[in-house]
């Protein structure tokens, strides 16, 4: 023990303690992510879970590794420091980056301890210990290197691109092997803890070639994907330290994480070794955007979609990244309330991969205090777009774009999409005709019910209003 521990005598040092606090912990936990299942439950079920993790975390610090109250304060004011400064800097659209570093430091924390508890315990270590601390290193690695390499490509650090190379499918199963080799080493000789390092090194270069040759496009999938790692890699070194409660926190993000890579390759209509191993990106041979869009769009202006709404009785909202890029939603909710006075029902289509995270469009309008039940999912919401006057399509193109419905050789093709070209007039707010995130064009533009109001999102809404106003 050095001169950071305190040796803490009282109850909390007793086992069933630790472990009826650990258990509320968990309870904790569960209740929380339950809650986060619905809007109207999220805040409370967040603060939920934050309380469980306050309590794991002072039960760990305090019960079990008894370190000095000074370091624990000064741990926790730091880190919610680095954490705050995080959360209010970065922007919204900016978040996947952000879950990817928290996932990456998840993995490197998972690795350290694991490799700080066999450095100690070293020949004295059992087999359950060895096997896990090899997990965690290697999970571990794989997570922190995979997630800065998916941070970096989000963040423009390096190119979004693929890195394609031949024999780079050889190349990881070589590393994985060495992997394993270096394992069953370390189960062998737990006092060689410069085999554990090794096996460290090697994982993290597995973990830069596995995620590099996936483009820009896959990269949020990839991070939902790591999140679950960052999981099993603490579950690992739960298992390293005998922590029943890094156990199941473990074990819940490894689940959720993987829950929700689900959700997304389903609503993408791609199958997770497609996001791992093929190539997102528009077809050699698909149609140019001068075939789709030639002669064939109309542009409108603020004052003709005013025009549009003095004899619609429904309009719907179809809001995407653009949306996002623009931070148009108060906006949007703005005019929705002008045109609502007018006797307007007006409602918003979500679908479940409309930005670039789970969830963006709804965070998005709950921040600008849109009424949940005006949020109506893909499902519940398609077969009312044939009796919708107008839709207004505010920054989407790929979850509208017919062509997954319609044309069996897009890179999009089967992926579940908005109907609005089954709208009596589609408005299509963006900039130009520049492709969404998949890189096609989309013959929803040059249809004949659809007109372009080109510009900036939030401008353009703020437009609309004015005219409305005048009008
Ligand atoms: P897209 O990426 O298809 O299109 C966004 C559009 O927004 C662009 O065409 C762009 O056109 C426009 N835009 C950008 N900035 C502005 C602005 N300031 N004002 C107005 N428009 C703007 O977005 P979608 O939401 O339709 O689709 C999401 C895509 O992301 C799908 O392909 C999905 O598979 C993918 N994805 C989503 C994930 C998720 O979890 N949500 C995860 C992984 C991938 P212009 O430049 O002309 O303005």
């Amino acid at each position: 023990m050095n001169d950071l521990t305190l040796k803490i005598p009282g109850f909390l040092q007793t086992s069933p303690w630790v472990n009826i606090f650990y258990l509320l912990a968990a309870v904790l936990f569960i209740v929380g992510l339950k809650g986060l299942a619905h809007p109207r439950t999220a805040v409370r079920g967040n603060l939920i879970g934050a309380l469980g993790m306050l309590i794991a975390i002072v039960t760990a610090l305090v019960g079990e590794h008894i370190l000095q109250p000074w370091v624990i304060v000064a741990g926790l004011i730091v880190g919610s420091a680095i954490g705050a400064v995080l959360a209010l800097k970065i922007q919204m659209t900016g978040m996947p980056q952000l879950v990817a570093l928290f996932n990456g430091f998840g993995g490197l924390a998972s690795l350290l301890v694991a490799g700080a508890e066999i450095g100690t315990k070293g020949s004295f270590a059992s087999t359950q210990m060895t096997v896990s601390t090899a997990a965690a290193g290697l999970i571990g690695a794989v997570t922190f290197w995979g997630s800065l390499v998916a941070f970096a490509k989000l963040q423009g650090l390096i190119s979004e691109k693929p890195l394609l190379f031949k024999g780079r499918h050889l190349l990881n199963i070589a590393l994985g092997l060495v992997v394993i080799l270096l394992g069953i080493w370390l189960v062998a000789k737990p006092d060689l803890v410069v085999v554990y390092w090794l096996l460290v090194v090697v994982s993290s270069v597995l973990g830069v070639f596995l995620v590099t040759p996936i483009g820009g496009a896959d990269m949020p999938v990839v991070i939902a994907l790591l999140n679950s790692y960052s999981g099993l890699a603490a579950t690992a070194t739960g298992f390293v330290l005998d922590n029943t409660v890094l156990i199941i926190s473990g074990s819940l993000v490894g689940a959720s994480g993987i829950i929700l890579t689900k959700i997304m390759c389903k609503a993408m209509n791609r199958s997770l070794a497609n996001v791992f191993f093929g190539v997102l990106g528009p077809q050699e041979d698909g149609p140019s955007a001068d075939d789709v869009y030639a002669g064939k769009i109309k542009s409108t202006s603020a004052e003709e979609v005013a025009m549009l709404f003095d004899s619609a009785r429904r309009v719907v909202f179809v809001p995407g990244y653009g949306m996002a890029v623009a931070q148009a939603q108060h906006a949007v909710r703005d005019l929705a309330n002008l045109l609502e006075e007018k006797g307007i029902t007006v409602e918003y289509a979500i679908h479940p991969v409309a930005g670039r995270m789970p969830g963006h469009m709804n965070v998005l309008l709950a921040e600008a205090n849109v009424p949940y039940d005006k949020l109506k999912e893909m499902d519940e919401i398609n077969p009312f777009f044939e009796q919708t006057d107008v839709a207004i399509v505010i920054g989407a193109n790929d979850v509208v774009n017919p062509e997954a419905r319609n044309n069996p050789q897009s890179p999009i093709a089967g992926m579940p999409i908005l109907d609005v070209d089954k709208a009596r007039t589609t408005v299509v707010i963006k900039r130009s005709l520049s492709p969404g995130f998949a890189g096609i064009p989309n013959p929803l533009f040059a249809q004949d019910n659809t007109l372009m109001l080109f510009g900036d999102g939030r401008a353009m809404i703020l437009e609309l209003i004015r005219a409305v106003k005048e009008g």
